[in-house]
C-alpha cells in the first residue's frame, strides 16, 4: 500500500445547516500524541443525519465549515511528536469518537464518555465528528487515545462497525447478561442487531426482537429467534407470550423511540434489567410505572457511547466470534455521499449500515 500523503484532500464539508459539499481542503498535521490516519472506511451513524441537518448547530457541529463522521477504520500514515511509542506508520486501526480531557474526575476514573469538560477544546477533549473535525475525508488526525490496532483479518469496512458494536458491548457490560437467559431487543437497527450478537457472546441464549418490517425481517435473517411485529401485536404481550408467559431476563432499548422504556419495564421479569442504548431526541419523555419498578426491583441502566470496549470488540471480530460484515448493505465513494445519505436515511434497498470509502476500496481484504 502506498504511503504517499497528499497536500490537499477531499472531504465532506458542512457549510451550513443541511448544506454540504465535497471540497478540497488541506491535510491536517498531527500534534503531540497524535497521528495522521488515512481513512479506509467510515460508516454512516444514525446521529450523522442530525449533525448534517444542523438541528443542533452550535453544539453538533459547534460552527461551520465542519467535517462530520466518527465510525471509521484506516491506517496510520504519519506520527506526531511522542506518538511513536504507541503506533507506527502502517498500523491498521479503528477509531473511537471520544477522547476525554484526561484530567477531570470522570476521565481519571476511566469514564471519558462522561468527561466534565465537554465542549472545552482547550482542555484536550475531542469528540471527533461531533465537536471536532471527523472522518468523512481522505485523512484525519487523531489522538493516540482514540485509535485501536486492528488485526489483518479485520477489513476496514468491518472496522468501521467497531463503534456500533462497542455501543452494544458497553451496554451489556453496564447492564449485565444472564447466562442461558432470554433477552428482548427493542429496535432492529444496527445497534439492536449488534447488541443481540454481543449479548449472545456473553451467554444469553434466546433473543426476542421487537420492531417493524422490513428491519424486523432483517433481524430474523441476522440471528433473532422470535420476531414481534409492533404493527400487528402489542410488544409487551408479544414478548411475554413468546417467553412462556414470563418476563425476559434483560431488555435492551435500541430505538430511542417514545414509549419503549415503559414497554421494556413491562417486558422484564421480577429483578430484570434494562439497558438503554438507543439515542432519543431531547423531547422524548417517558412515564415510569414507579411502584411496579420498585415492587419488582427492576434495574434501569442508561448507556452512553462505547468507552473502553474497542479492543475487546476488535478481538471478537478478529477471532471470528463477532460477525459484522453482513450488516454492511451498501458501500459508496466519498463523491457519492449525497446518494449514500439518502440510501441510509430512507433505508433504501434494505439499507442497514452504509459505508463510505474516501480513498477507494481496500484491495487486500474485502468481505466475501
Ligand atoms: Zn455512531
Ligand atoms: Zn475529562
Amino acid at each position: 500500500m502506498s504511503q504517499t500523503i497528499l497536500q490537499n484532500m477531499k472531504a465532506l464539508v458542512l457549510t451550513g445547516p443541511g448544506k454540504f459539499e465535497i471540497q478540497e481542503v488541506p491535510v491536517p498535521t498531527p500534534g503531540p500524541f497524535e497521528v495522521l490516519c488515512r481513512i479506509g472506511a467510515v460508516a454512516i451513524c444514525g446521529t450523522d443525519p442530525e449533525v448534517i441537518k444542523g438541528s443542533m448547530a452550535g453544539y453538533w457541529p459547534p460552527s461551520y465549515p465542519f467535517i462530520p463522521g466518527h465510525e471509521w477504520a484506516g491506517e496510520v500514515v504519519a506520527l506526531g511528536e511522542n506518538a511513536e511509542p504507541f503506533f507506527k506508520i502502517g498500523d491498521r486501526v479503528a477509531g473511537e469518537a471520544w477522547k476525554g480531557c484526561g484530567h477531570c474526575a470522570n476521565c481519571v476514573a476511566g469514564h471519558y464518555n462522561r468527561c466534565q469538560n465537554y465542549g472545552r477544546l482547550e482542555t484536550g477533549i475531542r469528540h471527533y465528528g461531533f465537536q471536532f473535525r471527523g472522518a468523512y475525508a481522505q485523512y484525519n488526525v487523531y489522538s493516540v487515545k482514540s485509535i485501536h490496532k486492528m488485526g489483518d483479518s479485520v477489513s476496514f469496512r468491518e472496522g468501521s462497525l467497531v463503534d456500533t458494536a462497542g455501543v452494544g458491548l458497553h451496554g451489556m457490560e453496564l447492564t449485565g447478561i444472564t447466562p442461558g437467559g432470554t433477552v428482548a431487543i427493542i429496535g432492529p437497527g444496527p445497534i439492536g442487531i449488534l447488541a443481540m450478537r454481543t449479548a449472545r457472546l456473553l451467554g444469553a441464549a434466546k433473543f426476542i426482537v421487537v420492531g417493524r418490517p422490513p428491519r424486523l425481517d432483517a433481524a430474523g435473517k441476522l440471528g433473532a429467534d422470535i420476531l414481534i411485529n409492533i404493527q400487528r401485536e402489542d410488544p409487551v404481550e408479544g414478548v411475554r407470550t413468546a417467553n412462556g408467559g414470563f418476563g425476559v431476563d434483560e431488555a435492551f432499548e435500541c430505538s430511542g423511540s417514545e414509549g419503549t422504556l415503559y414497554q421494556a419495564i413491562r417486558m422484564v421479569r421480577e429483578g430484570g434489567r434494562i439497558g438503554l442504548l438507543g439515542v432519543p431526541h431531547d423531547k422524548v419523555m417517558e412515564k415510569i410505572p414507579f411502584k411496579y419498578v420498585c415492587r419488582n426491583e427492576i434495574a434501569i441502566f442508561g448507556s452512553k457511547a462505547n468507552p473502553n470496549v474497542s479492543d475487546k470488540v476488535l478481538s471478537l471480530m478478529a477471532s471470528g466470534q463477532l460477525v459484522v460484515k453482513d450488516l454492511i448493505t451498501h458501500v459508496f465513494p466519498l463523491e457519492e455521499f449525497a446518494q449514500a445519505l439518502k440510501t441510509f436515511v430512507h433505508r433504501k434497498d434494505g439499507a442497514m449500515k452504509v459505508v463510505i470509502e474516501p480513498n477507494g476500496p481496500e484491495k487486500d481484504i474485502i468481505p466475501a
